[in-house]
């Protein structure tokens, strides 16, 4: 019995969530009394792989071949599969992240196992019943998802669990994992950037704008603030509906969903489509002029105001403090 976990690279470098997410399953490997594997897909140096020992990983499983040097969804999670049988995991751990949402049900299918997608929480365990939160119908609410299958696999919301230090001796192993013969049917032949700005799922923090800012021609102090915060820049849906920002910046219910470290929404109403895109946010900062605003009741700081008047002074009190 053992714990898998699986740590997605990022052009060959662990994000901060990577480490949050082997701190939490470490946490549950000690909940068991085992050990903990960490399975790497794709070419990562051996210095960053054994970054991961210092959070508590025994073991790294290390696919680094030219089939997987691009991400492909049901050969990785045919490999993840594969690792959790070699290991004989019990519980396979993977991030809830864009990629990791089409991996986790994919994973659990494969090897039959009860998933828990969107965890926030650590489970509690009694006999072969683990017990999770997690968030439901888009963020607006949390159910308790019980598993009662021999392998669990578990699926953990970006940020919403502490890095905490665990030094381990780790060591490294190759794998040559089993894949299936449909799992390379769809291939990405190449990656072409759409810019080079930090993406929006992968962002640690966010700085949105909505309808307050009354036309795409003064989004000039969103992006100034973004640029000294090095954040990604996101909208509500009636303003990349409007055409003032890209589709690719819609964050809610039908847009993008994502839970940055800090998420500052400026001129943003906080209507119920908007907030179940980003109230799992671990700190949300809203600007509004309107004190009745509704996004202030899930707000951690709120300041009432004009946006044309705060935004600059903010942009410039962090560039001061920068100086
Ligand atoms: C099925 C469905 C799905 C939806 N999905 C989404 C979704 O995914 N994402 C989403 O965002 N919306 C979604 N919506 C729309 C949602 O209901 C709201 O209409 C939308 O979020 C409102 O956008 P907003 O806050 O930018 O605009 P508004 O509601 O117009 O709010 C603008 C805010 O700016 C403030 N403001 C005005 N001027 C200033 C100023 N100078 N300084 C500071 N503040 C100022 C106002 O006080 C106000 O609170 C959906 C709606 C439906 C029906």
């Amino acid at each position: 019995m053992s714990v898998l976990v699986y740590v997605e690279n990022t052009e060959g470098k662990f994000k901060k969530t990577v480490y949050e997410l082997i701190s939490y399953a470490k946490s549950i490997a000690d909940l068991y009394g085992s050990q903990l594997t960490a399975l790497s897909i794709g070419h990562v140096a051996d210095d960053e792989l054994k970054s991961l020992g210092r959070y508590g990983v025994s073991k790294i499983l290390r696919v680094d071949s030219e089939q997987f040097k691009s991400f492909v969804n049901q050969a990785y999670a045919s490999v993840i599969a594969s690792a959790a049988k070699h290991t004989n995991a019990n519980t396979v751990v993977i991030s809830n992240s864009f990629s990791g949402k089409g991996l986790a049900p994919r994973v659990a299918a494969k090897l039959g196992a009860g998933l828990a997608d969107g965890a926030i929480d650590l489970p509690t365990i009694d006999g072969n019943t683990l017990s999770i939160r997690k968030t439901a119908f888009s963020g607006k609410a949390y159910a308790i998802t019980e598993l009662t299958s021999a392998i669990k696999v578990i699926a953990l919301t970006p940020n919403s669990y502490d890095v905490k230090e665990n030094p381990t001796d780790s060591s490294i192993e190759d794998f040559a994992p089993e894949n299936e013969e449909h799992d390379f049917d769809t291939i990405i032949k190449e990656i072409v950037r759409a810019s080079d700005k930090i993406t929006l799922p992968d962002a640690e923090i966010v700085v949105s704008a909505g309808r307050g800012l009354k036309g795409p021609e003064n989004w000039g102090i969103i992006e100034d603030l973004a640029e000294v915060l090095g954040a990604a820049t996101a909208c509500s849906k009636p303003v990349s509906d409007a055409g003032w920002r890209p589709h690719s910046e819609h964050v809610g219910q039908t847009g993008i969903v994502i839970s940055p470290n800090l998420y500052v929404a400026i001129g943003i109403s906080g209507a119920i489509q908007h907030l179940a895109g980003v109230s799992s946010s671990k700190t949300i900062v809203v600007i509004n002029k309107d004190p009745e605003a509704p996004f202030f009741k899930v707000a951690d700081y709120g300041i009432v105001g004009d946006a044309f008047e705060v935004v600059p002074k903010i942009t410039q009190a962090i560039k001061a403090y920068k100086g």
